[in-house]
């Protein structure tokens, strides 16, 4: 017999939640029932852990503040109708700026048409987004396997240089200290923080890390590896390091590593999941050196803050390792028909508006702002850092950091300090924030470091 009641409850709560979602603003009423319960789910169903780290973030009671919608290309709301400037960028997605108009629209009219494909015939956006890739990116990458995050285009990236390699009997991947490409366990293997990838020992084998930025140790660990038979299949880095703090590296480096994988035979990944799509003032943060990955991994902002899309773009000869058998390595969602209307539109949006330029621009009167304020605050900012609207201060202990955080959210710009080292901040805006708005962010910036020093 069919319980008529069994789901009653639930069914009645999700009508609550889809009203909700239908409307555009909340009664005070409704408002404070609304973010009560999403704290309160998020302590028993979510993880309780959440409400504690919001607490450091920001302890003035508006710790559990409940994001409501885009507010503008560069601002957010919460459920409270607080704005705030967007300058953590969803660590990067929001390269487009916030539900950018003309990537809506590419996925609004594909949802109608057909949101997710067979699986079966030939699904057409996938084969269009792969050519628009390939010319896109630099050199001689060509064919692209779709994913739906950076950590998944890191497992792929790393399952073709391994497959490649397989036969010439190279296993061993060099990653780098500071290093982040994902926390599934492959990616975690090349990830660098002990307190990600302790607990989940024993990782994929054949792993090693080497200091960043230093060509030297990278070509002696090479050696290393080959004295004792480990030989390098893969070299895997970030053109510019991310979640390690916004570490650029010496300029000839990359040329370097590049040289050095060529001369070995070691296919070289550069994960541009954070610094692709025109984030640090090129296109992909490789072309500011002249410098062509034979794997290149891209995610986070290639759906334009809209749908999850990731790709890797490899050349012919790693790629062709996938020809014999395409079933080798396979995602269901992986290039969907939405996350490809996504992409092609951002990529558009990209071109047309030149987004990497006005991350050039926009990011270099951030930074020279920033740097003025490393010389006014020198008792606070250890350094100001960037490449693009990619940039960073890094402050001289984690208590400032967490102060300087906390008081630029009180002020409404978000910031990305992490939990695990708030000593570094990143500021990583979407590329569409006006002059105007950089501005504000400074002077924002100014107020909250005398706040913090007058603290002290
Ligand atoms: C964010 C990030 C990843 C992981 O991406 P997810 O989508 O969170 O899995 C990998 N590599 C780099 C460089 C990143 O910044």
């Amino acid at each position: 017999m069919n319980d008529d009641n069994r789901y009653g409850d639930i069914t009645e709560f999700i009508d609550g939640v889809l009203t909700t979602i239908g409307k555009e603003t909340l009664t005070g009423d409704e408002l404070a029932l609304f973010n009560d319960e999403v704290v309160a789910n998020f302590r028993d169903y979510v993880n309780p852990g959440f409400l504690e780290y919001r607490k450091s973030v920001a302890d003035d009671g508006n710790y559990a503040a409940v994001e409501w919608r885009s507010s503008s290309p560069n601002t957010l709301m919460d459920s409270r109708g607080n704005t705030y400037i967007d300058c953590l960028g969803g660590f990067g997605i929001y390269n487009v700026g916030h539900r950018n108009p003309a990537v809506l629209k590419a996925v609004r009219q594909q949802m109608d048409k057909q949101p997710l494909h067979s699986q079966e015939l030939l699904d057409p956006l996938r084969a269009l987004l792969a050519k628009v890739l390939a010319q896109l990116t630099p050199g001689g990458l060509q064919y692209s396997f779709f994913t739906n995050s950076g950590t998944e285009s890191v497992e792929a990236a790393l399952k073709l240089a391994k497959g490649y390699q397989a036969s010439r009997g190279k296993t061993t991947v060099i990653s780098t200290t500071g290093a982040f490409h994902g926390k599934s366990l492959g990616s975690l293997s090349a990830t660098a923080k002990s307190v990600f990838r302790k607990p989940f020992m024993p990782l994929v084998p054949g792993f090693r890390h080497v200091a960043y930025g230093d060509i030297d140790a990278m070509r002696k660990i090479v050696a290393d590896c080959a004295t004792v038979g480990d030989d390098v299949a893969a070299i895997i880095l970030e053109p510019v390091q991310g979640e390690g703090g916004v570490i650029v590296p010496p300029a000839d480096y990359l040329p370097a590593i590049r040289q050095l994988c060529d001369d070995e035979g070691i296919v070289m990944i550069l994960d541009e999941v954070q610094t692709g799509f025109g984030r640090t003032g090129r296109m992909f943060a490789c072309e500011h050196y002249g410098v062509t990955p034979d794997i290149l991994c891209l995610a986070k902002s290639m759906g334009g803050g809209v749908v999850p899309a990731g790709a890797v773009v490899a050349t012919e000869e790693l790629f062709s390792t996938l020809f014999e058998n395409p079933f080798l390595h396979t995602s269901t969602f992986g290039g969907n028909p939405l996350a490809c209307a996504a992409a092609l539109a951002t990529i558009k949006e990209l071109i047309d508006n030149d987004l990497p330029g006005a991350a050039a621009e926009k990011g270099k009167v951030m930074l020279d702002r920033m740097i003025a304020l490393k010389d006014e605050f020198p008792d606070l900012i250890l350094e100001a850092r960037g490449q693009g609207l990619l940039m960073a201060f890094e402050f001289q202990e984690n208590d400032i950091g967490y102060a300087f955080s906390k008081g630029m959210f009180d002020r409404g710009v978000l910031v990305a300090g992490t939990l695990i080292n708030a000593k570094t901040v990143r500021i990583e805006p979407p590329l569409t924030i006006t002059l105007d708005q950089c501005h504000q962010v400074m002077d924002t910036a100014r107020a909250v470091l005398q706040e913090v020093r007058n603290s002290l």
